[in-house]
């Protein structure tokens, strides 16, 4: 039996268990893929820090450059850019497959990294990197090969999804329910990356690149993140059926593809509204297949190294039995459309004086700007009245579909109604 050298870079939360598999299941691992996986040597940074996974002392080194020379597989997991970038490089240079689950290096360097291994004729294989064990870009690039992929919208960060079920289920703000998350482990010391929505874009711009043939990159994303919704959004919008979750779209329009991460409200039945705490999802609709969902833990040590495993099992069939690596389509060049190209139905906040006729002023401006309303909901708080105040009426709006521009020309003009106090949120709708 044929035996491939394995090096493995990184021994932390993902590592140590992919290192774990690899040794405790050497024997099923060797059946599968018809070659012994043997794992050569682990980089890290101090080879004599305690280990979750008990791998013989002497497969650890700092000198991960060596370890990389002398692979047929090689498993980046250390994370960040350098010197993750380096020794990737290295690795397609000395015609070593690699696998990856490192998202931040491939949205800022992705595009040289897959046309280096293109270029080599290496695979290069980054399941990991987009919504932790779900298995989401093999089955865009091969289960759906044969079909065409309309939109994809994802849950892909926990963390936020985590913040904002909890805002839902409790009616926390946002800081507290960012805090809650922070204790449990579930934001990073300093969660910006989480948090305004700069991870679920780098995922996007990968689902994307797959779905549509076309490589995106991270600039190619609108972001928003959720850092400015609020209790008062969330419960406007459970009161009227929706919950609020920060989405990863692309979809294909006219003339081109639209990459975005918003926070977006969904009905609370779409089956992305099902996904609670820090689970993650993948909605695709494609032409011939209809709607498929992919769900399941988006990160964590063991399920992470589910996914970076079935890389490295589909990575040592291939070497057994030879022929080309697979790469990534990118037979289209579509270009992105601006945010301005895309139509929603929007969900709009505003706090207005309680006067008679503030409605129909307000009405008549979505009128005048073509934007057609399908709900609106007032409460009135009548507290401030009685402490002597004003009566100050919350407005919540549903439109039916606008596009981007007319709905700016309209909140613009309705901010300028001296009825409005302050228009508090404006947030798209989606999967209705
Ligand atoms: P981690 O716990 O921080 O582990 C990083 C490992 O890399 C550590 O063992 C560290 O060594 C080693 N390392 C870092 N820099 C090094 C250097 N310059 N030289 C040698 N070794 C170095 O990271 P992780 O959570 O396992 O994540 C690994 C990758 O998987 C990242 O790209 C991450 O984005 C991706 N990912 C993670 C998850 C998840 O749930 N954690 C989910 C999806 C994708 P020491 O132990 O000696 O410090």
């Amino acid at each position: 039996m044929k035996t491939l050298k394995v090096a493995l870079l990184g021994a932390g939360n993902v590592g140590s268990q992919v290192a774990r598999i690899l040794l405790e299941d050497a024997d099923a691992l060797a059946a599968r893929t018809g070659a012994r996986l043997e794992l050569v040597g682990i980089a890290v940074r101090n080879v004599d820090a305690p280990r979750d996974v008990q791998a013989p002392r002497e497969l650890y080194t700092t000198d991960a450059s060596a370890l990389v020379r002398g692979a047929d597989i090689v498993i980046e997991l250390m994370g960040g850019i350098e010197p993750a970038r380096t020794l990737i490089l290295e690795a397609i240079e000395h015609g070593a497959t690699v696998v990856t689950g490192n998202k931040a290096l491939l949205a800022v360097d992705g595009p040289t990294l897959y046309e280096k291994a293109d270029a080599a004729g290496v695979q290069l294989s980054y399941e990991a990197a987009v919504a932790g064990a779900i298995p989401i870009l093999r089955p865009i690039t091969d289960s759906l090969a044969g079909d065409k992929i309309t939109r994809v919208m994802g849950i892909v960060n926990g963390t936020t999804n985590f913040i904002l079920d909890a805002m839902d289920s409790t009616g926390a703000e946002f800081a507290d329910a960012l805090a809650e998350a922070t204790r449990l482990g579930y934001a990073e010391a300093d969660p910006t990356a989480d948090i305004e929505g700069h991870d679920a874009a780098a995922k996007g711009a990968i689902l994307a690149s797959l779905a549509f043939h076309t490589r995106f990159a991270l600039e190619d994303v609108n972001c928003q993140g959720i850092t400015s919704v609020t209790a008062g959004d969330i419960a406007a919008a459970k009161d009227a059926g929706y919950v609020i979750k920060l989405l990863a779209i692309a979809e294909k329009l006219d003339g081109g593809v639209s990459v975005r991460v918003h926070p977006t409200l969904i009905p609370r039945e779409h089956p992305l509204g099902a996904v609670r705490g820090a689970f993650n999802a993948v909605f695709v609709e494609a032409e011939s297949a209809g709607e498929l969902m992919f769900y399941g833990r988006g990160a964590g040590g063991s399920p992470t190294a589910s996914a970076v495993m079935g890389d490295v099992v589909s990575a040592a069939r291939r070497l057994v039995l030879g022929g080309p690596g697979r790469t990534d389509s990118t037979i289209e060049v579509l270009p992105v459309l601006p945010i301005d190209a895309v139509t929603t139905r929007y969900y709009i906040g505003m706090d207005a004086a309680d006067q008679p006729g503030v409605l129909s002023k307000i009405a008549a401006l979505f009128a005048e700007n073509g934007v057609s309303i399908e709900t609106m909901r007032q409460t009135v708080h009548r507290d401030e009245n009685e402490n002597g105040g004003p009566a100050t009426a919350e407005l919540r709006i549903v439109t039916h579909r606008a596009s981007e521009a007319a709905l700016a020309a309209t909140v613009e003009a309705i901010k300028g109604l001296d009825i409005i106090n302050s228009v508090t949120s404006v947030l798209r709708v989606e999967g209705v």
